[in-house]
């Protein structure tokens, strides 16, 4: 089965008692049971939900796995994901990972004996010199935010496993659509499904994919045991996203190309960052490794002033001054003062987050539309 056609068939069936065309949203909390242990696979909601089930059986197959397993949001699935792990062991991570998820690995699990390390990972040669005998699980997120630098996933896992590490892989900014991970040698694949996955800025929602039945069974147990568990009512807005993943995904990629262009000729712009330009340095591996450069541009501006980067925020009316990507409609962020402010500003500035970069998630509306409102709020 193709991608479009996964979207909307994987794992939906018709409601079995009303031929509902959509998958009910089962809000329940349990389930009667014929005689004790005579019930029909559902026995209490943290455990099994078929919404959840449904939505489950669908995003393992958009990311070509057996097994999916759904949490309260990204966050959720990422603390199941080290839950895998004993104290002393280490992570080894992209050195400008997600902010939360960075937060978590430090001060949730450092203080309980985990050790994390960030390192640059566009080298696999250089990561492959940099695993000890500690590290057990390699985290990799490509593109990165805010400055959409890509790592080699293929090569990536190929090191880790010849060296007996896992690797996760947080493919929230790219989709199942534009990269599939497990296909490149990842073990378990980690979607904040609040981002591009629900794609209507109306759910916080996580999961997890993979296709080793051993991992797949530690981390349902994980689920249930821990109980990060999503609700029915999130797991049917998910589902409901879902079906116009690839439309949504397709025309805000080809709007945010239209973008990046008129940012790049624009006198008061210095720099864009946007994997998709052949002198982006990670072009050819997104290129080898995603369908199209993703929806996400950062740009930075001559006048590098924060004044005059707050001018540019809040001079837009179409995109909306919001954290968050994903969905539908356009979004503007300052990731200094916003989603990267807990960063140090001379680590910020290492890696050209500047205190007047500007990130943009592009939706799905006109481009035209998009580029004037961007041009009346440069001017
Ligand atoms: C948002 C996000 C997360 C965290 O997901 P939540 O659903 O907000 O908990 C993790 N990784 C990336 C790349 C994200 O953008």
């Amino acid at each position: 089965m193709k991608f479009a056609t996964k979207v909307i068939h994987a794992g939906i069936e018709p409601d079995p008692s009303t031929g509902a065309i959509m998958t009910p949203i089962f809000q329940t909390s349990t389930y009667v049971q014929a005689a004790p242990g005579d019930h029909k696979g559902y026995e209490y909601a943290r455990t099994q939900n078929p919404t959840r089930t449904a939505l489950e059986t669908n995003l393992a197959a958009l990311e070509n796995g057996t097994d999916a397993i759904c949490f309260s949001s990204g966050l959720a699935a990422q603390d199941a994901v080290i839950k895998l792990l004993n104290p002393g062991d280490e992570v080894l991570s992209v050195n400008d990972l997600y902010g939360g998820s960075y937060r978590q690995m430090v001060r949730v699990w450092g203080p309980w004996g985990l050790k994390s390390r960030y390192i640059d990972m566009s080298d696999p040669a250089v990561v492959a010199g940099s695993i000890t005998a500690e590290t057990k699980m390699l985290w990799i997120e490509t593109p990165t935010n805010p400055m959409l630098n890509i790592v080699d996933i293929e090569a990536l896992c190929a090191v880790a496993r010849s060296k007996d590490v896992l690797t996760v892989v947080d493919n929230t900014f790219a989709s199942p659509y534009l990269q599939n991970p497990l296909d490149l040698g990842a073990d378990i694949v980690l979607h904040s499904a609040t981002k591009y996955i629900g794609g209507h800025s109306d759910v916080v929602h996580g999961c997890l994919i993979t296709k080793n039945a051993e991992l797949a069974q530690r981390l349902r147990f994980l689920q249930n045991a821990s109980g990060a568990v999503p609700g029915p009512q999130d797991c049917f807005l998910v589902l409901r996203g879902i079906k116009t993943l690839h439309l949504r995904v397709q025309r805000a990629c080809e709007n945010a190309e239209k973008i990046a262009h008129f940012l790049k000729g624009h006198p008061a712009v210095s720099k864009v960052y946007w994997p998709g330009f052949e002198n982006h340095p990670g072009h050819a591996i997104a290129k080898k490794q995603m369908r199209l450069f993703g929806a996400m541009v950062s740009f930075d501006l001559v006048d590098n002033s924060p004044e005059a980067a707050t001018k540019v925020l809040s001079g837009t009316h179409l995109f909306a001054l919001a954290e968050s990507l994903g969905g539908v409609e356009s979004l503007i962020g300052h990731p200094a003062s916003m989603t990267h402010a807990s960063i140090p500003r001379e680590e910020r500035l290492k890696v050209g987050l500047t205190d007047s970069l500007v990130r943009l998630s592009v939706g799905v509306e006109d481009a035209d539309d998009l580029i004037e409102d961007l041009k009346m709020a440069l001017s």
